[in-house]
């Protein structure tokens, strides 16, 4: 890995499938439709950025990012009587129906790739390599969902003794209320919306603040694959005004929402203040996620896994690795590998494809992460006086640089502190910002520590002992384990995500329990 990132053409993007999936992906086909791990489209296309560059860069050139209204606060009211009264009519047509629209919108998202991907690099600084991947996951949970509504929505006899007839069958609960992030605005805005329209509801859509374009492009996809204008509808602006007056409306049925214990909380209160109905919240939360290392680790396993978790993306996905707890035994080792490893990250303009790290999503951001880095340095250096700032192995992180913002963009170069013990680390910091800890003994006792931060989202396993392994995945409390490789980038249908604890509510996105969740259910029992 250290050597692919010393050569200047291939970054971190090379790296965008898996090595291990690459070898695999002969052996153990996907499901056909699905292709989030597959390095082809369903059309056989290779979609590595390599391969992707001429139209990848053409798409640049021509895609601007268009200016998206804001929404009327005062009309939210109306919107939402629009969406009752077309998700009416939306939730009696057949689910094959629904179904095969969604998967028309996934078909158009699969032509129009390139210039997905160049809005998502404009509009949210993402590089290519997180781009085509986050399409390729859109394109998913279309399809995923489709599939499972069929499955689902069919109605469930229900054999017994009595004589009677009994079915059991979901169906639409209404006007869902998706709010989606930044992170992942193009993946996890349709994901949620897809649930929601392949069960029958209709969808109010509020998309992060910073990123409503890519939002509505895929609402205008979705519109002209067949979903009514009504049925969703777009409303883009502030949480704290058009979040809060979707969630305040009587006549919605659910929220569904991805981003901050904080706000999640701010919906769950806003909800249940209201008088009516119990309406339910799904929340995604983050994570203060961690990956323990035995002494029986491979260490350029664990060097790599590292740098993809904490550094990919900028850190800003919810399952990247926040604290790496290592074994003394194996310590050294790999924090020199990773002090090698981070030395090598390109970091700078997402546009250019050999970019690894580009900024973060904006000042704000930019600002809460600078602050901590700060804090963390300032213990580094009491602890150890004399330390330089930016001195290594991996006590007082890479210096800031003096030009930390270029061209109104926000850069955070990777940072890795050292720190004394895990209940330390208290904050999700939501960049490229890893702590270290070492530790000894007994392994289930560091599973329990992770455990007591109270979140509850991924969790890395390094080991070669497979028993161990599972035992300690067993005993953590999270959704999602993953043992000898890297803890972001789940596939839909064969990896569902999503937490626990502080890090949500589940059910798990791309898994076979979350359309449920979208349904209300209803037992018929006839007296035959
Ligand atoms: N599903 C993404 C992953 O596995 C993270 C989603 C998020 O950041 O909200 O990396």
């Amino acid at each position: 890995f250290v050597h692919q990132l010393a050569d200047e053409s291939v970054g971190m993007q090379q790296l965008l499938v898996s090595p291990l999936w690459l070898e695999r992906e002969a052996a153990l086909p996907l499901p056909p439709q699905l292709y989030g791990a597959s390095r082809r489209n369903s059309e056989g296309v290779d979609l590595t950025v390599e391969s992707m560059r001429a139209p990848l860069l053409a798409a640049y050139e021509t895609t601007r990012v268009p200016t998206v209204p804001l929404a009327d606060v005062a009309s939210v009211g109306d919107a939402v009587a629009r969406a009752l009264a077309a998700g009416r009519h939306w939730s009696r047509a057949p689910v094959e129906r629904r179904a095969a629209i969604l998967r028309k919108a996934a078909d158009a998202m699969q032509t129009q790739l390139p210039q997905l991907c160049a809005l998502l690099v404009k509009e949210a600084f993402k590089t290519w390599g997180d781009a085509v991947s986050e399409v390729r996951e859109a394109i998913d949970f279309l399809r995923y969902y489709a599939d499972e509504a069929q499955r689902l929505m069919q109605p469930l006899a229900l054999a017994g003794p009595t004589g009677e007839s009994n079915e059991l069958r979901l169906t639409a609960r209404g006007a869902w209320v998706c709010i989606s992030p930044w992170n992942f605005p193009l993946a996890i805005f349709t994901g949620q919306v897809a649930a929601a329209l392949a069960t029958g509801n209709s969808v109010l859509a509020k998309p992060a603040d910073q990123t409503p374009a890519i939002a509505a492009e895929a609402v205008r996809l979705l519109h002209a694959a067949g979903v009514p204008a009504d049925a969703l509808q777009l409303l883009h602006g502030p949480g704290e005004t058009v979040g809060a007056a979707l969630v305040a409306q009587p006549g919605i049925a659910g929220v569904v929402f991805t981003g901050s214990t904080q706000v999640a909380r701010i919906i769950h209160r806003a909800l249940a203040a209201k008088d009516g109905p119990i309406v339910p919240l799904i929340a995604e939360t983050g994570g203060i996620n961690a990956m323990l290392v035995d002494s029986t680790a491979l260490p350029e396993q664990v060097a790599d896994a590292v740098v993809q978790s904490a550094f990919r993306s900028a850190g800003q996905r919810c399952s990247a690795l926040r604290l790496l707890c290592l074994h003394e035994g194996i310590a050294d080792t790999v924090t020199g590998m990773l002090a090698g490893a981070v030395r090598e990250l390109v970091i700078g303009d997402p546009a250019l494809l050999a970019t690894d790290v580009g900024p973060v999503i904006d000042r704000e951001a930019w600002e809460g992460i600078a602050r901590q880095v700060e804090r963390l340095q300032r213990t580094a250096t009491d602890r150890h006086p004399g330390l330089e700032p930016g001195s290594m192995p991996l006590h007082a992180g890479v210096p800031m640089p003096d030009q930390a913002r270029h061209d109104g963009r926000f850069f955070i170069p990777p940072q890795i502190f050292e720190v004394a013990s895990i209940a330390e680390v208290q904050q999700e910091i939501f960049g490229p910002v890893l702590h270290v800890v070492r530790w000894s003994g007994d392994p289930a006792a560091v599973i329990d520590q992770i455990n007591a931060l109270g979140y509850g989202l991924t969790l890395g396993i390094q080991t070669r002992i497979d028993s161990r392994a599972q035992a300690l995945a067993a005993r953590a409390h999270v959704g999602n384990v993953y043992v000898n490789r890297n803890i972001i980038g789940a596939v839909v249908g064969v990896q569902p995500f999503g937490g626990e604890g502080l890090s949500g509510t589940g059910p798990k996105a791309g898994g076979p329990y979350y359309l449920q969740r979208f349904c209300a259910e209803q037992t018929l029992t006839i007296n035959t």
